[in-house]
């Protein structure tokens, strides 16, 4: 069989074949049962009929390459059947990267999360088209590396929020380092309190579920500098006795920090990447009960400084505080942090854009062009001294966890750097709206997205 078809339980198969004769009876010959999709062909969409079957074509073309290939999956995602998509006329851009987009594309649009209990149908397979064969094997593979890391954050972030507590997801990763045969340490309260990581232990008092911080380790080169990607994994937030006011309706979603951190260091390895990445995951409940962390309380965190708590439902950057220390500490040198952080991140740039903020330009700059290779989109707000200060008001402490004032993405992230080092480049995301996607694009089905995974992946790929 000619295909390319993604299994839910991550195997796949595919095959490219060449492209002989033009004549679309004897494609219809050549793929009974298939719907076939033209790019940049010269047909119109039209139905042919060979002796009983019926076959429908269409043809997929606009002056835009995105557009056509946003039309194009749209289309194949559409069909119920078995699809055929010839490429034999596409003459817009490089076919190579449009063919990597394209599969990649199927891929991520083919991703289902199951009810709980339920299996998947199977999918429909996908036959291309296509006279461009040199180096898609590599292609083609590093596509299936995108999705399977995608696929592997979206599942752990789509799961409710008592079937991923801290102790599940952290058993998630010690699966994927025996997989992958590297090393993982998982943390549990004992060991965090022998650490002094006093924040992350602050926001997880109200929880009956144990915090936990787990550490995987890749090592990819011999003496090159250590990267981290570290992510923000509340598991469910309440808010703390800050309530939310909808009772954490979607808040199961508040651990995609530390699944994309995961996928991304899945898909690192996955590469095989010349590079040393440390991925940082604290995880922990943000919930009310007698113990719960309270207004005015100060805590030391594991970097030594003390925090006065003014929110307890600004808890992200508390557990991300120690993380971002342990990691600095472990000696990484440049460190990715991945946090649904703040709801003033979706007002200033929606689902449309990532919000990144850095204190090394240079290193910001690698990350924006990484980002036009994945093709998601990021966008930088700033981190200045005045933001700093606002954080610097307490009579009792080092930090405020939370201050008005406005630009609240902007505060979050000052609030963050002052836990890294001044000789540690650091790039803050503030996935909060792109984390979760409505659907629009086919892409990105409803639920957790897996964004940034490609981009820091095509980042570390390319120093
Ligand atoms: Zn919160």
């Amino acid at each position: 069989m000619n295909k390319v078809l993604i299994n839910y339980d991550g195997s796949y198969e595919y095959v490219l074949i060449p492209y002989t004769k033009g004549y679309v009876e004897e494609l219809a010959n050549l793929y009974p049962n298939y719907a076939n999709l033209f790019v940049g062909g010269k047909y119109e969409e039209f139905d042919l009929f060979i002796g009983d079957a019926k076959y429908h074509f269409m043809n997929v073309e606009a002056k835009d390459e995105n557009k056509v290939l946003s039309a194009l999956l749209k289309n194949v995602k559409a069909q119920k059947a078995d699809v055929c998509v010839n490429l034999k006329y596409y003459r817009l851009g490089n076919m190579k990267s449009f063919l990597y987009e394209f599969i990649k594309g199927y891929l991520l649009a083919s991703y289902k999360f199951t009810k709980i209990n339920k299996t998947t149908a199977e999918a429909c397979s996908l036959n291309i088209l296509t006279n461009e064969y040199s180096g898609i094997e590599k292609l083609i593979n590093e596509a299936y590396k995108v999705a399977e890391s995608v696929y592997l954050a979206r599942d752990l972030g789509n799961m409710p929020s008592n079937m991923m507590t801290p102790a599940i997801f952290a058993e998630k990763a010690k699966e994927l380092a025996e997989e992958l045969n590297v090393e993982c340490v998982v943390y549990g309260k004992k060991e965090l309190e022998e650490m002094n990581a006093g924040a992350l232990l602050a926001v997880s008092q109200g929880s009956d579920c144990e915090p936990k911080m787990v550490a995987l380790k890749y090592q990819g080169a011999e003496d090159a500098p250590w990267y981290s990607v570290v992510g923000k994994g509340i598991t469910f937030d309440s808010g703390g006795y800050n309530i939310k006011s909808n009772g954490g309706a979607g808040m199961k979603y508040d651990m995609c920090g530390a699944a994309n951190a995961l996928g991304t260091f899945s898909l690192v390895a996955k590469l095989g990447l010349k590079v040393n990445l440390l991925a940082v995951m604290p995880l922990t409940e943000n919930m009310i009960n007698g113990k719960g962390y309270k207004i005015g309380d100060v805590f030391t965190s594991l970097s030594g400084q003390t925090i006065e708590i003014t929110n307890t439902d600004a808890e992200g950057r508390l557990i991300l505080a120690d993380a971002l220390s342990y990691a600095c500490n472990e000696g990484a040198k440049y460190i990715i942090d991945m946090a649904t952080l703040t709801g003033a991140v979706v007002g200033a740039l929606s689902g449309e854009y990532t919000g990144c903020f850095t204190n090394d330009q240079e290193f910001l700059d690698k990350f924006v062009s990484a980002s036009k290779l994945s093709k998601e989109r990021v966008w930088q707000l700033p981190i200045c001294e005045a933001f700093e200060e606002r954080l610097r008001k307490s009579d009792v402490a080092d930090l405020i966890n939370s201050a008005q004032g406005g630009a609240g993405a902007s505060v979050a992230a000052s609030f963050l750097k002052a836990f890294i080092k001044e000789d540690v480049s650091w790039i803050h995301l503030d996935i909060a709206a792109t984390a979760t996607s409505e659907g629009t694009d086919v892409r990105y089905p409803k639920g957790a997205s897996g964004a940034m995974i490609e981009t820091i992946a095509k980042l570390l790929a390319n120093l």
